[in-house]
C-alpha cells in the first residue's frame, strides 16, 4: 500500500501524492485522485490537505485513503495538517511596516506550534534613503534577538528570493501576512508558472480579492511544499488564554520563569523579571507595549463574551 501526502482537497476528492519515509513528494511520480473511506465520516475525522496517509489503488483508476497518520500541527484557515512553517510577510512601504500588528501575528503563529521566517518586502521602495536602512536594520535587529530569521526581499529585483526558497525547502510551509503586503508577488516569484492573482491584477479586472478558493500545497524545486493560500486571517484572541499570552512571547517565557509570583502576569506583580528586562532594555519596549495591549484587548473580549 503506497504512503502518500494529500496535496488537494476538492469536491469530496483528496489528491495524495507518494511519498519517501521522509515524507517527501517522489518527484514525477503521478497524484492518485482517492475517496476517503468511510469510517473516517463515522469516526468524525476527515482528511486534511498535509495529511500523510496509506492508500490504494481502486479497479477505476482512482484511490482510496485507508489510513491517516497522527498530526503534528493542524491549522483551520487555511486547513492544513503537518504545517511546520509560516512565512510570516510585511512591507516595508506600501503599506508602512506596523511592528505591533507583526508581534500580533507572531502571537498566533505561536500559538499554533509554527517555526517562523520573517519576510521583509519590497525592499526596491526604499532604494536612497540611507536614513530607512537604519531603522531597517534596527527591526532586524530587535527581531533576529528574539530568535527569529529574517530576510529582506522584493519580488521586483528578485532580492532574497533564493534565499527565501532555501530556506523553505523540506518545510510544509503557509504565508501570512495583512492584504498588499506583496505575498501572492512572492509566491509567483518562487514557484515558476503559479501566477497567483496579485492585488494589482484583481484591480484592474475589478474583481474582489477574495474569491473562494481551495488550498493546494505546491511543490517547490528545492523540495518542500508551500500552500497557495494565506493563513492566519482571523486575529481575535479567542482562542488564547490569558496565561498563555506571555508563552507567545519567546523572550518574556524564557525570563518568566524567575518572576515571583509563578503565574505572573508580568503587568503589576513585585519582581517581576519580565519587567526588569524592558526597564534594562533586553526586552524591547515596543514588544512589551504589544503584550500590554494585547492583554487588554483580550480582557476586553472576554467580558463581552
Ligand atoms: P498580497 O495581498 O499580500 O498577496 O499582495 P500582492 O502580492 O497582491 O501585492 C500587493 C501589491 O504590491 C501589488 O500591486 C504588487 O504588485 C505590489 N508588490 C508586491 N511585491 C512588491 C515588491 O517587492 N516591490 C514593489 N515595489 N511592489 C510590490
Ligand atoms: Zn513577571
Amino acid at each position: 500500500m503506497p504512503e502518500g501526502r494529500i496535496i488537494k482537497a476538492l469536491s469530496g476528492y483528496y489528491y495524495a501524492a507518494p511519498v519517501d519515509e521522509q515524507g517527501a513528494l517522489l518527484p514525477n511520480e503521478p497524484v492518485t485522485q482517492c475517496r476517503a473511506r468511510g469510517i473516517f465520516k463515522k469516526r468524525g475525522v476527515s482528511p486534511l490537505v498535509g495529511d500523510r496517509v496509506m492508500y490504494s489503488h481502486t479497479e477505476n483508476g482512482e484511490g482510496m485513503i485507508d489510513e491517516l497518520h497522527p498530526r503534528s500541527t493542524e491549522l483551520i484557515r487555511p486547513p492544513v495538517a503537518n504545517t511546520t512553517l509560516a512565512v510570516l510577510v510585511f512591507s516595508l512601504r506600501e503599506p508602512d511596516l506596523n511592528l505591533p500588528l507583526m508581534d500580533k501575528f507572531l502571537v498566533h503563529i505561536e500559538h499554533a506550534g509554527l517555526d517562523t521566517i520573517i519576510c521583509l518586502t519590497k525592499r526596491d521602495l526604499l532604494e536612497q534613503q540611507v536614513q530607512n536602512d537604519t531603522a531597517l536594520d534596527a527591526v532586524r535587529e530587535l527581531y533576529e534577538q528574539i530568535g527569529y530569521r529574517v530576510l529582506v526581499t522584493s519580488s521586483v529585483t528578485g532580492e532574497g528570493t533564493q534565499e527565501l526558497k532555501a530556506m523553505l525547502a523540506g518545510e510544509i510551509s503557509v504565508f501570512s501576512g495583512q492584504s498588499g503586503v506583496g505575498k501572492s508577488s512572492m509566491l509567483n516569484a518562487l514557484v515558476p508558472g503559479l501566477a497567483l492573482e496579485t492585488s494589482a491584477i484583481s484591480n484592474k479586472l475589478g474583481r474582489g480579492r477574495h474569491t473562494t478558493r481551495h488550498v493546494e500545497l505546491i511543490p517547490l524545486d528545492h523540495g518542500g511544499l508551500v500552500a497557495d493560500t494565506p493563513g492566519f486571517s482571523q486575529l481575535d484572541f479567542l482562542e488564547l488564554g490569558v496565561e498563555e499570552l506571555s508563552v507567545c512571547f519567546r523572550e518574556f517565557s524564557e525570563r518568566s520563569a524567575d518572576c515571583k509570583f509563578r503565574a505572573c502576569t508580568h503587568i503589576h506583580e513585585p519582581d517581576c523579571k519580565v519587567r526588569d528586562a524592558v526597564e534594562s532594555g533586553e526586552i524591547a519596549r515596543s514588544r512589551y507595549s504589544s503584550y500590554v495591549q494585547f492583554m487588554e484587548e483580550m480582557k476586553e473580549k472576554k467580558r463581552r463574551y
